[in-house]
């Protein structure tokens, strides 16, 4: 458990990020971690955009394997299932003001984990609520993100769906994201995926693995933006065959 202070500027002022890795038994018994380099970089991008201090690669990345390996005997083998990393990081500081911290308190947990998702999900068009604005913080994995997404998606649950596909705050026709994961659709013979030139997309390890696949494998992968209105003229022409998220989760 942590002791501090009320006053830790963090609680009052959300300077608090965080990132999610797992970790895999494979046959041999070894354990590996996916990809933790590209989220380090991540780790860093979400703390620059926040005014955080950004971490060391030796501190994280040593520091992770360090945890794993104490934790090794937690990293479940069956299909499916991973032990997830979850490093964060928050502001210290104790004092009331308005201001960017000095301290930062930098710490990784894990926790084992099963399939997240392992049924088709019923999806909600979020046109009154938005996750992500041009210039705002959703490229980032900030705490915040978060917080603001939980009262759309209560509604959401009211409303007999699963997850929301958040769309672009200004005409609310280009897709962003599904829950906390990227999106892909498959329109015709072709993967179409938001791209991240706005700054409202996260850029996923998930996803840019699934791109990386599907280029390897001579699938056209185009990312665009893509509305609403194609998804269904698509859907109408017998052209959408699936749509899928993507993420550590
Ligand atoms: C973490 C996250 C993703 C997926 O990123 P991965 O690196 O693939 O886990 C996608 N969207 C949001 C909003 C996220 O927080």
């Amino acid at each position: 458990n942590i002791s501090m202070s009320p006053a830790t500027t963090f609680i009052h002022y959300g300077q608090s990020l965080f990132e999610g890795i797992k970790a895999y038994k494979r046959e041999n018994g070894e354990i590996a971690i996916f990809r933790p380099q590209d989220n380090w970089e991540r780790f860093n991008v979400s703390a620059r955009r926040m005014a955080m201090a950004e971490v060391p690669k030796e501190l994280f990345m040593e520091g992770m394997r360090r945890l794993i390996e104490l934790d090794k005997a937690w990293v479940p083998g069956s299909v499916g299932s991973s032990l997830y990393i979850r490093p964060f990081m928050f502001a210290t500081d104790e004092f009331i003001g308005v201001k960017p911290a000095d301290n930062f308190r930098f710490m990784i947990i894990t926790s084992p984990a099963g399939a997240y998702y392992n049924k088709p999900t019923r999806i909600y068009v979020q046109k009154q609520f938005v996750r992500a604005f041009p210039g705002g913080i959703g490229f980032t994995k900030a705490a915040g993100n978060y917080g603001a997404c939980m009262l759309p998606t209560l509604e959401t649950r009211k409303l007999g769906y699963d997850q929301i596909l958040w769309t672009d705050g200004f005409t609310h026709k280009n897709v962003q994201e599904i829950g906390t994961m990227n999106v892909f659709f498959v329109l015709g013979n072709k993967v179409i995926t938001p791209d991240l030139s706005e700054g409202t997309i996260l850029a996923g390890v998930t996803r840019d693995s699934v791109i990386t696949l599907l280029k390897e494998k001579g699938i056209s992968v185009e990312e665009r933006a893509l509305s609403i209105d194609e998804i269904e003229d698509s859907y109408k022409k017998g052209e959408l065959k699936e749509a899928f998220g993507a993420g550590t989760a």
